[in-house]
């Protein structure tokens, strides 16, 4: 498949052409105040894509500006994401806060130049002053802010007040310093935005040595600017930043990587924003970052997915400068698509239901080759044991079934997979009148599933041998949503609300062919008819847990159509 060009490949390849940069240089810069999703997923490919495909770096820069809501837990947890993604950033990780004495001092040199003023205007004040977006006639104007009375302070008082600031003399949100711009600017960005606020709170890394942080304007571009990035490629969000990230590179006359926006990812039947997802785990909807249902990283690891079906869906999607929701059923037929070409199958009953081959010998066993892959010959085969009694899936007889049905009935023959053809004579039900058995006899002409008389019978199933059975947990998962895009509230309502209460089917008692023992977590497979699978964390030994990745059914061409 071809590489889809993009608007930012083909900026960075203009920037080398005419020697505005002679090489390429990218970053991810996360807050670390949550786990990573898809979303980022998305970012970071896409930085170190460029990076890769053009012979530069690639640098992953903690933006830990705000201790508030930073942890070493989210730090750690973002490596693990970032290196399981295959974003390889070598020895090049970083961190805004190894940059607060530079920053601090570039600061400074604001002042000194006249570009920076400490104000003492409470943050309702100043955000008051700065004004808001108004609505006039069909258009949004933005009248004048009103210049700050502290605006117009000498160099020394700035230069005395900011030292004292760092010193720790000041109550949190007492002060601010900010750049001196211009406050009728039409960007609000540009009306004096604030470069730091006093926060006494310890940092993870620098512990107490700050009182003062630097905002994320002030921070994000020096630090681009510091590691040498020559392409700062970010989401549109940061759009009209970009007047301020430029005008405050100029001012201090360092090195000026390009910033280049592109439209954030969106995704149906779920939220792409750390400030909800946030909101899940400690509501506890969710039973962590890392479940399955949810769309981090961590959790869509856990479900099953391979980085290489995640790149595959930042490959399809391609970037954009409009922003768009993305259907859930395109992430989930790329990583069918892969588990297809390089799971094995397994048979494994989840809800199972009793079968005797009433015509088959006690005891005996019999052992059936079974093909691992039929995508990937190298995968080989393995033995499956068959004897008398076998579980089959509930789903798959009736009693009294309805025209459409062509699995297993009273008087009809099916095939059980690599083993023989068997037909149902009987059924032994419970005193509440629901089977409990299905007997059976079986054809031994019919051995490894094929009649030498041509005749045809409408159905495979999957069984498991129930004296070799191991048994195990599955977990189903469903829509964390009950809608496609739950952001889009009434008025007035909590998107919330749309959390799908039935999310999570938990079964307990599944029965597996004995080739799944010792599966480890992590490990994934194909359950034949039943969709993909890979082995839970929660897994002990005699008690594997199985998460379900994916259904095999393929909506994606479906959804499509309706687009
Ligand atoms: P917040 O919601 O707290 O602003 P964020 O999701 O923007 O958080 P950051 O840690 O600032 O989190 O994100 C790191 C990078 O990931 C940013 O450059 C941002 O543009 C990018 N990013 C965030 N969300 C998405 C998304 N949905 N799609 C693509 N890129 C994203
Ligand atoms: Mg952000």
């Amino acid at each position: 498949m071809s590489e889809p060009v993009d608007f930012i490949r083909e900026i960075v390849r203009d920037d080398l052409r005419t020697g505005r940069f002679t090489c390429v240089h990218t970053r991810f810069p996360p807050e670390p105040n949550a786990y990573l999703h898809i979303g980022h997923a998305q970012a970071i490919l896409l930085s170190y894509g460029i990076a890769q495909e053009f012979g530069g770096k690639f640098n992953l820069r903690f933006d830990d500006t705000n201790p508030e809501k930073e942890s070493v837990e989210y730090v750690e947890a973002i490596k693990r994401d970032v290196r399981w993604l295959g974003a390889d950033w070598e020895d090049r990780e970083f961190y805004a806060s190894d940059y607060f004495e530079q920053l601090y001092l570039w600061a400074e040199d604001l002042i000194r130049k006249g570009k920076a003023y400490v104000c003492d205007l409470s943050p309702e004040e100043l955000s008051r002053q700065r004004g808001q977006p108004i609505r006039d006639g069909d258009r949004l104007i933005t009248p004048p802010g009103v210049e700050s009375p502290y605006r117009n302070r000498s160099v020394e008082e700035n230069l005395n007040l900011f030292r004292r600031m760092r010193a720790g003399e000041f109550p949190a949100g007492s002060r601010t310093l900010r750049a001196k711009i211009d406050m009728a600017h039409p960007n609000l960005n540009m009306r004096d935005p604030v470069l730091y606020r006093i926060i006494h709170v310890p940092h993870h890394r620098t512990g107490t040595k700050w009182c003062i942080y630097p905002s994320y304007d002030w921070a994000h571009g020096q630090s681009d600017s510091i590691e040498g990035i020559t392409h700062s490629i970010c989401t549109l969000e940061f759009e009209n930043h970009r007047p301020l990230y430029d005008w405050l590179l100029e001012q201090l006359g360092i090195h000026h990587p390009r910033q280049i926006e592109f439209a954030r990812l969106n995704l149906t039947y779920t939220v792409l924003s750390k400030r909800f997802l946030l909101r899940l785990v400690q509501e506890g909807r969710v039973r962590g970052w890392d479940d399955p249902r949810m769309p981090t990283i961590a959790g869509i690891r856990r479900r099953g997915y391979t980085p290489e079906a995640i790149a595959d869906f930042v490959r399809r999607i391609g970037v954009s400068k409009s922003e768009s929701v993305r259907e859930i059923e395109l992430l989930e037929h790329c990583v069918r698509d892969d588990l297809n070409k390089r799971a094995s199958r397994r048979m494994a009953v989840l809800e199972p239901l009793k079968l005797v081959i009433t015509d088959y010998p006690e005891g005996k066993v019999e052992e059936f080759d079974a093909v691992n892959n039929p995508e990937d010959p190298s995968y080989g085969t393995r033995r499956v044991p068959f004897s008398r009694e076998l579980w089959i899936e509930r789903e798959d007889f009736m009693e009294d079934p309805p025209p459409a049905f062509f699995r297993l009935a009273p008087g009809r023959e099916v095939r059980l997979r690599y083993a023989y053809l068997v037909r149902c004579t009987d059924v032994v039900k419970d005193s509440s009148g629901s089977v409990v058995e299905v007997h059976c006899t079986y054809d031994p002409s019919t051995r490894g599933g094929d009649a030498p008389d041509g005749r045809k019978v409408k159905a495979t199933l999957h069984w498991v041998s129930a004296a070799h059975a191991i048994e195990g947990e599955v977990r189903l998962y469903d829509r964390l949503f009950t809608v496609p895009n739950p952001l889009d509230a009434e008025e007035g309502e909590d998107w919330i609300k749309h959390v799908n209460p039935n999310s999570l089917s938990v079964l307990r008692g599944c029965q597996l062919e004995p080739s799944l023992a010792g599966a480890q977590p992590g490990e994934r497979f194909q359950f034949e008819r039943k969709g993909y699978f890979c082995v839970d964390p929660d897994t002990r030994p005699g008690h594997p847990v199985f998460n379900r990745t994916v259904t095999l059914r393929d909506p994606w061409a479906k959804v499509q159509g309706r687009a």
